[in-house]
């Protein structure tokens, strides 16, 4: 097929150096290598393979990767991409695709979307080889994007794309899989990128300190640079411990548990941003200067923090799977990285931060929160681990000052994150932070961004809602949040939900935003058929919320397909919450005098002059002793 046959060691290598040069040249290469090629390598049919494996090879054309939606990112379970099988024996796809990595450059998109059988069933994401000139296939606009601007990041439209049985890259329903594996190898390339960029940094801000003289003498000499400095050098020795004996093993074909790859993606990018943070900070005025690198490194690297995964999910998942099954990580710790110590001593640090987050003094009374910050929080304390056993081999076996140094250095920070770990916060609720921030519009007012993107509109999940108006009464708030609505965009106003008005209101809602003729709609009719895709799923899932007051799921559409399945949900969930004009609950009677009283209070200071309106509020902060 072509290609340089590589081991994984040198495209590491290799990825390091370009990356030390530009990170977004070492991003472009990783995602056409690993995200775009991997699956074709690895899952695509012969006949895919042998077009496109030697054109891929040559560097004659370039793959990339389309999993992100706009209500679909860190959670790809929420994709609502889909594709309905064909007679033909292939599929039809419809959707909306953002943000993917080259992909206008393409010659062939990876693209992920959710099966869904004639009868609405959905069996599970797939994913499909695309060619750049399918009929169908709409490159959208390329976003701006803070950093990698070297790199398109472009949506596409995928309107009745028909693909026949060869574009299936591995099984039906198996799509994540095929996602999982390119995109674990990509953790691993990210930490090899994030280890050519901290080197550089490195180098750049001793280049400065050597030279550069402050009040204390030569800038390298201070303290503080000397701290950051070490403090740069036992990561970088940390990462590369880590990833140098996994490229090996797997150059010798041995497998690796998923919980070294999430270390390597979580800790490398991690490490960079505050290499890059450092070196624009000791760089003083020259950092914020655009032709001097460091601001174009800061840009660039704050991509790797996010995308194949952000920090946070990643170490969420590590730590749940580490509670739910230790043995994978236990083992790895103990034979492949020989530290049993550490081993051993994480598994006490998982007990303990268990036992203290669920005891009396949590941050979260609510259970599951609770164990999403256990989780969380292991995560990190295990990403750690691993890094040190890492670190702990690689001094062992070498006989280098610097790694000796680095051990040192790195089993402190270990230390450390550990106290952090075990030391809780006071209780956090989340209807203060929420009513907290929404009286910020007393003093700086709800600010719209003035400016919208290429695609002409604001991003729906960043714009001004409504108008969101100051919450006078704290005991209020809760009212405002779960109350039936009566602004929404579809002219049936009911609060009294049956299934006629739920299905009458989501028959005006197709006919209006779709522009469907209302004779065409049919209950049992999967919503795809009218030509819904991700926005405007994410778009009626919202106003459904808004109407009903219910808090729905983004993606609901696609989890209940058609207008009969989604009433019957509507319905069961309202039962809670239902309310019948005329049997007006307690609950629902107090929701809505607070409502009719925000209401009224929101038109008297309409109508007053913006001094007096403030004057008001000023007194009503005052009596409720905030400010
Ligand atoms: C420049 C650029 C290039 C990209 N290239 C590609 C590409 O080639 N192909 C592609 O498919 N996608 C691509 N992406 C998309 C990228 O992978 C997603 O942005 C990323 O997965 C995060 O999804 P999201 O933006 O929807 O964030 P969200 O899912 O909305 O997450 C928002 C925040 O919530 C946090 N969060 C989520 N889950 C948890 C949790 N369980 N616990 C705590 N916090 C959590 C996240 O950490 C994050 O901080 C690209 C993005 C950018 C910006």
């Amino acid at each position: 097929m072509g290609g340089l046959e590589l081991s994984i060691r040198d495209m590491l290598r290799i990825c390091e150096q370009l990356a030390a040069i530009d990170i977004t040249l070492a991003s472009l290469v990783g995602i056409n290598n690993v995200l775009g090629i991997s699956p074709l390598l690895n899952f695509a049919q012969a006949p895919l393979r042998e077009k496109w494996l030697p054109l891929l090879a040559s560097g004659r054309v370039l793959a990339s990767f389309a999993l992100t939606e706009p209500g679909a990112g860190s959670d790809p379970r929420l994709l609502s991409t889909t594709a309905v099988p064909t007679t033909e024996g292939g599929w039809r796809l419809n959707g909306t695709k953002m943000w993917s990595g080259s992909a206008s450059w393409a010659g062939i998109i990876n693209v992920f979307a959710k099966v869904i059988d004639e009868s609405g069933t959905v069996q599970g994401i797939t994913a499909f080889a695309i060619e750049e000139d399918t009929p169908g296939l709409r490159q959208g606009p390329e976003a701006l994007t803070m950093g990698v601007r070297a790199m398109v990041q472009n949506s596409i439209f995928l309107e009745d794309v028909h693909v026949g049985p060869t574009a299936l890259l591995g099984k039906v329903g198996e799509g994540m899989a095929v996602a999982q594996e390119a995109m674990m190898f990509g953790r691993l390339g990210l930490a090899a990128i994030s280890a050519g960029g901290m080197k550089r940094c490195a180098q750049l801000m001793v280049r400065y300190a050597s030279r550069r003289t402050v009040s204390t003498g030569r800038l390298l000499e201070n303290p503080v640079t000397l701290t950051r400095l070490n403090a740069l050098t036992t990561r970088v020795s940390a990462i590369k411990s880590l990833i140098n004996p996994m490229a090996t093993w797997l150059d010798q074909g041995e497998q690796i548990p998923v919980e070294a790859y999430i270390a390597c993606k979580t800790s490398g990018p991690e490490f960079l941003w505050r290499a890059a943070d450092d070196l624009v900070q000791l760089l003083g005025g020259r950092g914020y200067i655009e032709t001097n690198i460091a601001p174009q490194i800061l840009r660039d690297a704050r991509l790797l923090r996010i995308f194949e995964g952000p920090t946070e999910t990643l170490n969420m998942f590590l730590g749940s799977k580490f509670l739910r099954d230790s043995e994978p990580l236990n083992h790895f710790l103990k034979t492949r990285l020989k530290a049993p110590e550490v081993a051993d001593r994480l598994l006490t640090i998982a007990q303990q931060i268990e036992k203290e987050y669920s005891g009396p003094k949590a941050p979260f009374t609510h259970s599951v929160t609770t164990r999403q910050l256990i989780h969380v929080r292991i995560g990190e304390v295990a990403t750690t681990a691993i890094l040190l056993a890492a670190i702990q081999k690689a001094s062992q076996e070498q006989s280098s000052d610097d790694l000796q140094r680095a051990n040192k250095h790195f089993e402190s920070y270990f230390n450390q994150q550990i106290s952090e770990a075990l030391s809780l916060k006071p209780e956090i609720h989340q209807q203060d932070c929420e009513r907290e921030i929404q009286n910020y519009t007393v003093s700086i007012e709800d600010i719209e961004q003035p400016l919208h993107g290429e695609d002409s509109t604001l991003d729906p999940f960043l714009k001004q809602k409504d108008h969101p108006k100051p919450i006078l009464d704290p005991s209020k708030s809760k009212a405002t949040s779960s109350s039936p609505r009566s602004d929404s965009k579809v002219n049936v106003v009911s609060t009294e939900y049956t299934k006629t008005s739920i299905q009458e209101w989501i028959t005006q809602w197709l006919i209006k935003e779709l522009k469907l003729n209302g004779q065409r709609i049919n209950p049992e009719q999967p919503f795809s058929s009218y030509g819904i895709d991700s926005v405007t799923a994410v778009s009626l899932s919202g106003d459904l919320q808004q109407w009903t007051g219910l808090s729905l799921d983004p993606n609901l559409v696609y989890d209940f397909p058609t207008m009969s399945a989604l009433t019957k949900y509507l319905l069961q969930e309202l039962q809670v919450t239902s309310v019948d004009p005329n049997e007006t609950s307690p609950v629902y009677q107090e929701r809505s005098s607070s409502i009719d009283e925000l209401d009224a209070m929101v038109s008297e200071l309409e109508q007053l002059s913006d001094l007096e309106a403030e004057d008001i509020l000023k007194k009503k902060l005052a009596d409720r002793g905030g400010d």
